[in-house]
């Protein structure tokens, strides 16, 4: 099984890594800056070199490469506001990323989230993501940062049970970011630019690893991101976290997961077929997404149609004529269908 490490301290090991990762970035030489982009450094320019219609060869960077550069980043930066939503990650990310994820990351459990204000409000929620790692790298777990961008505006709205806030949460715009080498180095600046990124900016252009600037997540990322569409455990861990938030003044509370109950969640993961299907194409993928989408659905949000002995009033509940009955009788006797449905699930289970 593929272990996530202690919970405890690893906000605090995100932090390091993250710091570690700035002084690096500040010390880097041959960085293709946003002025030098522009072509207003002409000379700094001159010591750089690119990818860019090579097959990964190195070669002099040309006036031209610098036009094609801006072009990439005004096309880019036009095609998102705040924000990226957890299908458009998966769509537009790269096939081989998403076989990287299906075939190494096994788990991705919620650590940690806590509401961030901006101007004196309740602004996001920052909710930190642990997986484990392929290993490679010597690296033993990732840490993925993902603000939802929905929070304050579900924690405001009383209208909606917390849960269902939650549900319409992990469908809207959020922001992450991956402590790993293929986030750094291909990703950040895309995500930069595509205004998603959580965390450090990168202004620097991936003149070599990513020069046509394709691709959006690494495996980490894409791993998170069926989670946040599909998984339960999610789903219940953003609901804590928008009702701490309703009920604290400011809504900027926080919450953890705990060790015990993560490490069932990532023993749960490891034995997902998702893991073990490495081998076949892309669709599995996607068949196996859909899989946890509707087991999802099925334990959390709408639980009382299918669980335990209900089995039998929902295929009842599929006749036309009895549905009508059905309707007529809770409509007579002034009861809510959920309580009708607690009812009948009673008297099914008394049988
Ligand atoms: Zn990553």
């Amino acid at each position: 099984m593929a272990d996530i490490g202690r919970l405890a301290g690893a906000a605090a090991e995100a932090k390091q890594l993250a710091q570690d990762d700035a002084t690096r970035r500040n010390g880097a030489p041959r960085i293709l800056s946003p002025s030098s982009l522009r072509g207003d450094n002409i000379d700094a320019t001159t010591v750089l070199t690119t990818t860019l219609g090579t097959d990964g060869a190195k070669r002099p960077l040309t006036a031209d490469d610098l036009a094609a550069f801006r072009q990439n980043v005004r096309v880019l930066g036009k095609r998102f506001k705040g924000g990226i939503t957890a299908r458009q990650v998966v769509d537009m990310s790269h096939m081989i990323d998403r076989k990287r994820a299906r075939e190494e990351i096994t788990v991705a459990v919620p650590a940690s989230a806590r509401g961030v204000k901006a101007g004196g409000k309740v602004d996001r929620l920052e909710v930190r993501f642990i997986t484990n790692a392929s290993k490679k790298y010597g690296a033993s777990r990732h840490h993925v940062l993902v603000e939802f961008m929905g929070y304050s505006t579900a924690v405001a709205s009383g209208a909606m049970t917390a849960v269902k806030a939650a549900a319409l949460m992990r469908k809207q715009q959020l922001r992450f970011d991956c402590d790993c080498g293929r986030h750094t180095y291909w990703y950040r600046y895309v995500a930069t630019v595509g205004n998603y990124h959580a965390g450090r900016p990168e202004n620097g252009y991936p003149k070599i690893r990513n020069p046509n600037l394709v691709g959006v997540a690494c495996k980490h990322v894409l791993r998170v991101m069926a989670e946040i569409e599909g998984a339960g455990l999610v789903l219940s861990f953003l609901q804590r976290a928008i009702e701490k938030g309703r009920s604290s003044e400011s809504g900027a509370g926080s919450i953890r997961a705990n060790q015990k109950e993560a490490d069932a969640q990532a023993a749960k993961q490891s034995a997902r077929p998702t893991a073990r299907g490495a081998r076949s194409g892309d669709r599995d993928y996607d068949r196996s997404r859909a899989a946890l989408r509707k087991a999802s659905r099925s334990t959390t949000t709408r639980p009382k149609t299918v669980a335990g002995g209900s089995k039998r009033v929902a295929a009842l509940a599929a006749e036309p004529a009895a549905q009508e009955t059905l309707l007529g009788i809770i409509k007579q006797l002034g009861i809510t269908q959920e309580q009708a449905i607690a009812i009948l699930k009673g008297a099914s289970n008394a049988k």
